[in-house]
């Protein structure tokens, strides 16, 4: 091979190399907003007494199967400690010294969800009221979504043949009915009550107005992670009950940066793999050709 053609390769690898790494190049991804309508649920362990009403009412709204016994022994019924494929909503107990807090955790149906970003062919997404469902026909069961969420809700079936992804879906078939999330329906303290996240915002704020001395000051979700639609507000500090600091950019908005950062600069490789694949051409030809001389 001549020195010009591997210049010319060398001279296009160095583009496309540059063109990876010129700044400007990845531009960031707006950020998402709360959709028209967006359905949520306020939860607010001030009220809660921890009596897992709604861990029952869940489990029977949504069949999920026989009720789960707790995994320390107690033999306590219906009071799984830990979200599974039989559990969409666990009440979990922080104490420490003289803190002490129940917590509910289920899907917080992201503005942004990770779990919609990385599911690639959308089994995962945002619908009515911007609630984030599961189609499992369309699931593959590779559970990049399980990886994907901040919050680590989704879980897997691993016990069946035909597994299935399960997390709260904000009881939509109950909403489709005029009816509202079997968790929000029984809870005897109204610790967790639904309705459109923006009045929920409003209401939760009212609250931290109202009752400083009560709670942590600030309404969890409002801005984590870019925002969810499920608000919490508590009285001890959100990173002892387990909801993750995650700054107010959403993991969508960063990992699809950096991808569309990444694929613009392959515009440039992709030139030069055209010109390798003509490099290639031209040498076969030329071999051909000196074959065919005698
Ligand atoms: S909490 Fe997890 S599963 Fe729920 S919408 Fe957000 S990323 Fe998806
Ligand atoms: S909204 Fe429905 S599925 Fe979600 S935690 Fe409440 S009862 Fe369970
Ligand atoms: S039903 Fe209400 S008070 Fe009882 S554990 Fe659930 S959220 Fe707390």
């Amino acid at each position: 091979m001549s020195m010009d053609r591997r210049d010319m390769l060398k001279g296009l690898a160095t583009g496309g190399a540059l063109a990876a790494l010129a700044p400007g190049v990845a531009q960031a991804r707006e950020r998402k907003e709360l959709p028209d309508g967006a359905l949520g649920m306020l939860y607010d362990a001030t009220l809660c007494i921890g009596c897992k009403t709604c861990v029952t009412a869940c489990h029977e709204a949504n069949e999920l199967g026989p009720a789960t016994q707790d995994s320390f022994g107690q033999g306590l019924y219906d009071a799984p400690d830990r979200l599974s494929s039989d559990t969409k909503n666990i009440i979990q107990l922080f104490q420490e010294d003289d803190e002490q807090s129940f917590v509910k955790r289920q899907c917080m149906h992201c503005i942004d969800p990770g779990c919609v970003s990385a599911c690639m062919i959308g089994a995962l997404q945002k619908r009515e009221g911007g609630i984030v469902t599961y189609e499992i026909d369309k699931c593959v069961g590779c559970r990049y979504c399980q990886i994907a969420c901040p919050f680590n809700i989704p879980k897997f079936e691993w016990e069946t043949p035909t597994p299935k992804i399960v997390k709260c879906e904000l009881c939509n078939h109950l909403i489709a009915q005029g009816q509202i999330p079997a968790c929000c329906d029984v809870c005897p303290r109204g610790a967790v009550i639904f309705g459109k996240t923006a009045e929920l915002l409003v209401e939760a704020k009212r609250r931290l107005e109202e009752s400083p001395d009560k709670y942590v000051p600030k309404v969890y979700g409002e801005h984590d992670g870019g925002g969810t639609q499920v608000l919490y507000l508590a009285g001890v500090d959100f990173g002892k009950l387990g909801l993750p600091a995650l700054g107010e950019q959403s993991s969508p908005a960063l990992s699809e940066t950096v991808q569309h950062g990444i694929y613009q600069g392959f515009v440039a490789p992709v030139v030069l793999y055209a010109a390798l694949g003509a490099v290639l051409w031209r040498n076969r030809k030329n071999l051909s050709d000196e074959e065919d001389t005698p």
